[in-house]
């Protein structure tokens, strides 16, 4: 038992529009699936005992995004220092895609 594994025996969530008990992921799926109609959106599902997979991903994505967020604050020092450009900081990050990307978002 890892603090990734779900729950062992509680559902996997409920729905937040009409409130039914969603026991597992496809049921889930399956809700969503089956309160999509044409123009609207479907049912939100919110997922109380997510999947591992579900749980690994967003601990990953929280820590790639703190990498990200503290490296920037860092190039962003040095930009306000006035030791680099904006650009060549720009174009230091060309092999480090998700980096440049939240780079360019603050030109
Ligand atoms: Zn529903």
């Amino acid at each position: 038992m890892s603090r990734f594994d779900p729950i062992d025996g509680a559902d996997y969530g409920a729905c937040d529009d009409c409130g039914i008990t969603l026991p597992t992921e496809q049921a889930a799926k399956d809700h969503r699936a089956a309160t999509m109609s044409p123009g609207k959106s479907s049912h939100r599902t919110r997922a109380s005992n997510p999947t591992r997979v579900d749980r690994i991903q967003s601990h990953v994505d929280g820590v790639v995004e703190d990498a990200i967020s503290e490296a920037l604050d860092d190039l962003r020092n040095e930009v306000g220092r006035a030791n680099v450009t904006w650009d060549e900081i720009h174009e230091a990050l060309k092999w480090h895609s998700e980096f440049a990307d939240e780079w360019e978002k603050q030109s």
